[in-house]
């Protein structure tokens, strides 16, 4: 059959430019790290793309996938079952008390469940505002309130009746708002976009002007939720409420799920025959994310989230200063952050980091992102600190 990347190059389709030779064939994950073909060691600051939160392989999340799977794994959602209806009940509490959930198996579905309600609230409300840089998905609903031209470009014409106010900027989205809008959808913090962080006052002028309007807030934290930032919910950080919610990536602790979460006002919008999903909520994966819930929210791990990510911001800030001919930026929250460099080195830096043995991601020419484990340790952020220090020393002149 041939070894793995000639099968890939031969049957897969191309959409994530892996390069052969110098993209890792990954075989195992333990806590923050993984391990290629050759054994060769990965610390994981990028974490499965904000997936793995509680880290590779977790034991509790490990053990509650086996269990379940030993039991029962799927039986469409024309029955109840167990995980579904307990898991809901954990995230509505914990979210939106009062609310109900529909359950997806990816952040772009969730996206398209919190359109669709939006959509069908109000007669003759369809317009659906979202922010410039943002990311909601890939299907062609959420390809459409994404607002970066460079994935929409190719695809269109896309649906009718989106539009794109400029982020941290509450006037671009006032003037865009009229009779027959129905919702505005934000990222509390933008991730693909390249980590920039809502201010206070834009997300709390966007709840008001969404309240004045009658017209629903959507937050899309399916980057920026799951502890992330420290709480639970980015929003938590804001001292406002969304009417929609929604969530993917770690929920799961790697397996695929998305949920969208509605305020009590909205849970009737949809009624049977007007959304569903084959395996939206299926039994193994709301097991593993009712571990996943368990775990951020009994063990204090939040409180580790806020402290660590001080620590990262403060070691990546001194490697800036130690680099007086690169002007940088740092952007972040918690254990969501970016670096953002004057010079078009992204890419180089990145790949060094990965020959040293350390996981992260480039965002164009200029930016990095770093979304580590949340139970990653102090002496492992210490480690892949020094390892993007060495990047720097070799890629900066
Ligand atoms: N929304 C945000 C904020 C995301 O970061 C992503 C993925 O990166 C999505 C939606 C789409 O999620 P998925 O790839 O699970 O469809």
């Amino acid at each position: 059959m041939g070894n793995i990347e000639d099968l890939e190059s031969r049957y897969i389709i191309n959409t994530y430019n892996r390069q052969p030779g110098s993209t890792p064939h990954l075989v195992k994950g333990d806590g923050a790290y993984v391990w290629d073909e050759n054994g060769k060691k990965y610390l994981d600051f990028l974490g499965g793309l904000a997936v793995n939160v509680v880290g590779h392989c977790h034991p509790g999340v490990v053990e509650a996938i086996c269990r379940q799977a030993g039991i029962l794994s799927h039986t469409s959602n024309l029955y109840y079952t167990g995980p579904q209806a307990i898991l809901a009940a954990e995230l509505v509490e914990k979210t939106l008390p009062g609310g109900k959930v529909f359950f997806a198996n990816s952040g772009a579905e969730a996206n398209e469940a919190a359109i669709k309600i939006s959509r069908k609230n109000k007669p003759g409300r369809y317009k659906i505002v979202t922010a410039e840089r943002s990311f909601h998905g890939r299907t062609m609903a959420t390809l459409t309130a994404t607002g970066q031209l460079k994935y929409r470009k190719p695809f269109t014409p896309l649906l009718e009746e989106f539009s794109y106010g400029t982020f941290n900027d509450l006037t671009s989205f006032e003037t865009l708002i009229d009779q027959e809008t129905a919702a505005i959808m934000i990222e509390p913090i933008q991730g693909e976009g390249g980590v920039y962080v809502a201010e206070e006052a834009f997300l709390k002028g966007l709840r008001e002007l969404c309240d004045r309007e009658g017209i629903l807030l959507i937050f899309d934290e399916i980057q920026c939720g799951m502890g992330r930032t420290g709480s639970l919910w980015a929003f938590e950080n804001y001292e406002i409420k969304p009417d929609l919610i929604t969530v993917a990536k770690g929920l799961g602790g790697g397996l695929p799920i998305g949920a969208l979460i509605a305020a009590e006002k909205y849970t009737d919008v949809l009624q049977p025959g007007d959304h569903a999903s084959t395996f939206g909520g299926n039994a193994v994966v709301c097991a593993a994310a009712l571990t996943v819930l368990k775990i951020i929210t009994d063990e204090g791990l939040l409180a580790g989230v806020k402290q660590k990510g001080l620590q990262l911001e403060g070691g990546l800030k001194n490697i800036l200063t130690q680099f007086p001919s690169v002007q940088g930026e740092y952007r972040g929250l918690g254990l969501m952050c970016a670096l953002e460099i004057d010079q078009p080195v992204a890419k180089k830096i990145y790949e060094k980091c990965t020959t040293e043995g350390l996981l992260i991601n480039a965002i164009g020419d200029n930016i990095l992102r770093l979304l580590p484990p949340l139970n990653i340790k102090e002496s492992e952020i210490d480690e892949g600190l020094s390892i993007i220090h060495k990047a720097f020393q070799e890629t900066i002149s």
